[in-house]
């Protein structure tokens, strides 16, 4: 009988090993076989948003940090460091390891917290009023993202149209809801696995909703945002913004960084879950029967879609793993595809935007979108 139990005992820890082995190899990231031409790559560059570093409440210095980026390949980085704002993180600002180190503030406003980038350094404070902040990040060449709308510090909504972001994931939110699910995986932290922060994300149903929502009067980007504060190089390769450019990266600090900024306050970048797989060559489009082409971010005039024919969406998802592509309008998927290649006919004025599941065996659920492609607008009169 002792023996029994003995087996039993020493049993358990076999079969959980076994489990996390299972779970671990059995669900690594895909790699996408069929990588982009040349002259495409060179337009597209990839970083992480929301970034805290020892200027603030994170646990690393700027070095630290671009070190870890320089190993997961990262184009950019963008700081966020709390203060109105955060002038030693702003001097932090440069190339580093081959990274380019931006830095926006994290202010605490009235109305919660908001993400200030792309501003020259102010002489004094901004306003701690959100109202007058704005006006003060623009006055200085810079735009506003509303940071973590849903997290314990809440965003008060009032007018949105004069912010030009909000983050429909906050890693940092997701993580501090979902910790319970860590546990089976905690061995796997100490190898810096992917797989506890794919299992803590969930589908940002919430935030993705206010975001349709607010797009139907207002012009507003969607972020991926990883308000990290430590664990670092996991977390460079956990969530990612795209940004598509016109010229590849030029090599001078202020020129890459006036490129970056310029392709973000227009809309031209997407937003994928890379641990669960690289999302390079990602693209979405509409074309004009006149022959005008548009490009995410972009906003269609009325007169366009009249003129000679319908609007056509075009998305292509070029991956050697399987994916389902969803042209949203209004929150709603209206057409999908499972080929890699997606087009589909406008439907009369609304914000258009795509989702992109993966659908093998993934270590993401298959529910989850893995990208979210930034809207292309296409209004009435
Ligand atoms: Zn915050
Ligand atoms: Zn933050």
């Amino acid at each position: 009988m002792k023996r029994k139990l003995l087996a039993a005992v020493l049993a358990i820890p076999v079969i959980y090993l076994g489990w996390l082995g299972f779970e671990s190899f059995g669900s690594r990231p895909y790699v996408n076989a069929t990588p982009p031409a040349p002259a495409q790559n060179a337009l597209e560059v990839e970083g992480v948003y929301h970034i805290h570093t020892k200027f603030s409440d994170g646990h690393a210095s700027v070095d630290e940090l671009t070190a870890q980026a320089s190993r997961e390949r990262l184009d950019f980085l963008i700081l966020t460091d709390h203060g109105n704002p955060n002038f030693e993180s702003l001097r932090s600002q440069g190339r580093k390891d081959g990274v380019l180190v931006l830095a926006g503030s994290e202010l605490s406003v009235n109305r919660g917290h908001l993400v200030a980038l792309g501003f020259r350094t102010p002489d004094r404070n901004f306003s701690q009023k959100a109202e007058d902040a704005v006006p003060e990040i623009q006055a200085l060449g810079g735009f506003a993202v509303i940071a973590h709308p849903y997290s314990k510090v809440k965003w008060s909504w009032g007018d949105v149209s004069v912010y030009s972001g909000f983050e429909i994931i906050n890693a940092d939110t997701m993580f501090k809801n979902n910790v319970g699910r860590v546990l089976p995986y905690l061995p796997l932290l100490l190898f810096r696995s992917r797989l506890p922060l794919i299992r803590m994300l969930e589908h940002p149903k919430v935030n993705l909703a206010k975001w349709d929502q607010h797009n139907t009067t207002a012009v507003v980007y969607g972020y991926f945002s990883a308000d990290a504060h430590l664990y670092y190089r996991a977390i460079f390769s956990l969530l990612r913004l795209h940004v598509l450019l016109d010229e590849p990266l030029a090599d001078g600090f202020d020129a890459a960084a006036a490129q970056v900024y310029a392709a973000l306050r227009k809309g031209r970048f997407f937003n994928a879950i890379e641990a669960a797989a690289g999302a390079r060559g990602f693209r979405f489009k509409a074309l004009a029967a006149g022959g005008a082409t548009f490009r995410m971010g972009d906003t269609i005039p009325a007169g366009e879609a009249d003129a000679a024919g319908p609007i056509r969406f075009e998305a292509w998802a070029p991956f050697s793993f399987a994916t389902e592509i969803h042209l949203v309008r209004g929150g709603r998927t209206i057409a999908s595809a499972r080929n890699g290649v997606l087009t589909a006919e406008a439907q009369g004025p609304g914000v258009y935007r795509v989702e992109v599941f993966l659908k093998e065996r993934s270590p993401l659920s298959t529910d989850i979108p893995w990208i979210i492609s930034n809207p292309i607008f296409l209004r009435k009169d």
